[in-house]
């Protein structure tokens, strides 16, 4: 009867630690036997005079596909004794990089790099605009980039601790007639891009709904990587990021009647619902009820994102349908 209450102590005490879910049923909680199995194998590790490094993926996709560990272990070397990392990864554990954010510098390229890598502002990845097959990397993957500033994506906050940034050589806009004209991205840069992104996002393992444009987590402030950058090119040919599917939007837009939308657009219950929507997506956005100012720069931002022929802040009939299909596609649970 005591060894039974120690044990049943003792896993209650090994399984509250090991989570933040609290362990109410007695029947949930591990056995103690799971605590005497043999040992997990030792991964491969080479070591050389760099460090130490995995041969080979040691993840159990089964179990938790989040612990690819490539390349070089980062540890600790206490002094006078020995870190052993024969049992590393352990399956708890998941990457801090959960979020690919796009930029464009509004630079050249040589003003680009001095920028980014001499001054307070940088970003772990460079694209240049030259035809070579160079892409700058600026910051280690593991580090944090200064590229986000004050950010927001659905319950997240502050990117620059989850994100990897990638700054891309564009001109930005030039304001013209009192409409912006933005720079358009060549085709080779764009190839550079989607194979950087790609290989970020699948060793990472990012969701398409993180994959987003500075203006979709700083919408108030920023503009970038904008309207000429080609998302459905990225999705239709890469498979990179969100797109709606257009049988969709379609089924959205039959449902409009534009007599009525021209009436209740203005409406605070219907603009209220359209706060509701563009949050739910992913914005952070007040439920004002008005087309405040905030409200139209987050349209703006989701026009430059997924309507980029007309980006002018105003939610029209199209832009709701293509943000209902987008909410129906990609839901935010
Ligand atoms: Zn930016």
């Amino acid at each position: 009867m005591r060894n039974s209450l120690y044990l049943i102590g003792l896993s209650f005490l090994l399984f509250s630690c090991g989570t933040q879910k609290v362990a109410t049923k007695l029947k949930d909680l591990p056995q103690p036997s799971a605590y005497n199995t043999p040992l997990p194998p030792k991964p491969q590790i080479k070591h050389d005079i760099l460090g130490d490094y995995f041969t080979i993926n040691i993840a159990d996709p089964s179990k938790n596909d989040n612990t690819i560990s490539y390349g070089s272990i980062v540890g600790a070397e206490p002094q006078g004794y020995k870190i052993t990392r024969d049992y590393f990864p352990a399956l708890g554990q998941n990457f801090r990089q959960k979020y690919i954010i796009l930029h464009y510098t509004a630079l050249d390229g040589r003003k680009s790099v001095n920028v980014l890598s001499k001054q307070a502002v940088s970003a772990h990845y460079l694209v240049n605009d030259s035809t070579d097959v160079e892409i700058y990397q600026l910051v280690d993957e593991n580090k944090r980039a200064y590229h986000a500033g004050v950010s927001n994506w659905r319950k997240d906050t502050n990117l620059n601790d989850t994100s990897i940034g990638i700054e891309i050589v564009n001109n930005g806009f030039k304001e013209m007639g009192g409409k912006r004209i933005y720079a358009p991205f060549p085709d080779f840069q764009i190839k550079k891009v989607a194979a950087l992104v790609k290989d970020i996002a699948n060793r990472y393992q990012i969701p398409p709904t993180n994959i987003l444009a500075h203006s979709d987590i700083a919408s108030a402030r920023k503009q970038d990587p904008g309207p000429q950058f080609p998302w459905k090119r990225l999705y239709d040919e890469y498979g990179i990021g969100m797109w709606y599917d257009e049988a969709t939007k379609q089924m959205f837009l039959s449902q409009i009647i534009p007599e009525t939308f021209a009436i209740d657009v203005n409406s605070p219950a219907f603009i209220i619902k359209a706060q509701i929507a563009l949050k739910l997506f992913g914005y952070s956005l007040t439920e004002s009820g008005i087309w405040d100012d905030a409200t139209k720069k987050t349209i703006e931002a989701f026009q430059g994102h997924f309507r980029p022929q007309n980006f002018d802040g105003i939610m029209d009939m199209e832009t709701w349908a293509i943000l209902q299909a987008l909410n129906q596609k990609y839901p935010n649970k």
